[in-house]
């Protein structure tokens, strides 16, 4: 019976959202959802996709049909090009299947499934995932009954990387265990291996025969640069890697609601590698018909128009640079203002992190004291969202973590 089912916690973060709405100061600041805000901390649609929507809507055989279970081909095939790269040798041997997806976190799911199902069927396998990392990770592997362990990835002590923590974990892991990395821009911490650690990263995750899948959700949004911020997924598929990556074009796209997203799944170089990635392939087919049955249109037509016009993405290559730009400068004025102040403590992460977020080092006593009495909203852990802070707010909320840092 239905009385026996127990109460679950709110979303910690759907549950600061609604605190921060609640809210009727007028000095309130909003650093905890992951959403872009333009510096007026509005909501930002990107130009790109005005113009694209509009485009969307001359066309006259537009429709409401289904799209095939694996989405829309050209979104598909562009999302590929886009990630892996024009000349990615992985395309061109027929080695790379993608479906589409509801945005990263059916992305995420739909490999966490597969693994699940298909990974060394009968053997004991666990998922490693960083500590910390996005929440929701836990969750969807833990729902399709994989095993989760951790692996060491920020240090409280540098406010960067615990690399060799992470090498020492990995190399530890059972033989063939699944690594999941963020290819960029890591969420939580904002802290992302330089290319000379990914190189060790690929070598140890090679020795030990992990299985790497790589989780994709702020490429271009992280340096502007949709190339570099690929770099460490390049760098795994030259290294002959097979692999799942999960890619999301909420944040690079601002199509959050709209949930465009995209599955890949890559084979490593062998010569019936194009018949294994065709049934990967089928299988996949089998769970997401399952699942949802085929993913939403609207989004990905967006996006396909984009990537697959070179004006358009010259344009969405622009918009990338002034969101990702607008960011970097707030770290840039967040860090002067903490160092002007001379508050006590070394900020250099706040401009040595990258992306979305940054952490912070602030206590859990200091979140809510800055929370009850400055009214600024951002979770439990330290995160802020840099994308909450803007020219008029940005003094406001320096001056408030000297206070709390200070007491
Ligand atoms: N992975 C990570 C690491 C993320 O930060 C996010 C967005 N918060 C996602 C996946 C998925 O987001 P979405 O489903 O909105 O694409």
């Amino acid at each position: 019976r239905s009385d026996a089912v127990p109460q679950a916690p709110e979303d910690p973060l759907f549950g600061l959202m609604a605190a921060y709405r609640k809210d009727t100061s007028d000095k309130k600041v909003d650093l905890g959802i992951g959403a872009y805000r333009d510096d007026n901390a509005k909501p930002w649609i990107l130009p790109v996709v005005k113009h694209a929507d509009q485009k969307l809507h001359e066309d006259p055989n537009l429709n409401h049909e289904y799209l095939p279970i694996a989405g829309l081909a050209e979104f598909t095939n562009a999302s590929q090009k886009v990630l892996l790269g024009v000349d990615s040798l992985a395309i061109k041997e027929q080695r790379v299947r993608s479906f589409q997806t509801i945005s990263g976190t059916g992305a995420v799911h739909l490999g966490a499934l597969f693994l699940a199902k298909f990974y060394r069927q009968g053997q004991e396998k666990a998922v490693y995932l960083s500590s910390p990392t996005w929440a929701n990770h836990n969750q969807i592997f833990t729902n399709v009954q994989l095993p989760i362990k951790t692996y060491p990835y920020f240090s409280a002590k540098t406010k960067g990387l615990d690399f060799d923590g992470m090498i020492d974990a990995i190399d530890r892991a059972p033989d063939g265990s699944i690594i999941v990395l963020h290819a960029c821009a890591h969420n939580p911490t904002g802290v992302d291996p330089t290319q000379e650690q990914w190189k060790q990263i690929a070598k140890t995750i090679h020795n030990k025969n992990h299985f790497p899948f790589f989780d994709c959700a702020y490429q271009g949004f992280a340096s502007g640069d949709l190339a570099r911020d690929a770099w460490a997924i390049r760098h795994f598929i030259q290294e002959g890697f097979e692999m799942c990556i999960a890619q999301s074009y909420a944040k690079n796209f601002g199509l959050y609601g709209e949930r465009a997203g995209c599955f890949h799944f890559v084979t490593g170089p062998a010569s019936d590698a194009s018949e294994t990635a065709n049934r990967v392939a089928s299988q996949l087919a089998i769970l997401q018909r399952s699942e949802i049955s085929n993913p939403p249109a609207y989004g990905a037509r967006i996006a396909s128009l984009v990537l697959n016009d070179d004006k358009l993405f010259a344009e969405w290559e622009a918009n990338l640079r002034t969101m990702s730009g607008r960011i970097i400068d707030m770290r840039q004025k967040l860090k002067a203002a903490l160092d002007k102040m001379g508050t006590p403590g070394t900020w250099d992460h706040i401009t040595d992190q990258i992306g979305m977020f940054s952490f912070t080092g602030l206590t859990e006593k200091q979140v809510l004291r800055l929370r009850e009495e400055f009214h600024v909203y951002m979770t439990k852990n330290g995160r802020i969202s840099m994308a909450g802070l803007n020219s008029k707010n940005f003094e406001y909320f320096a001056k408030a973590v000297d206070q709390v840092v200070r007491e």
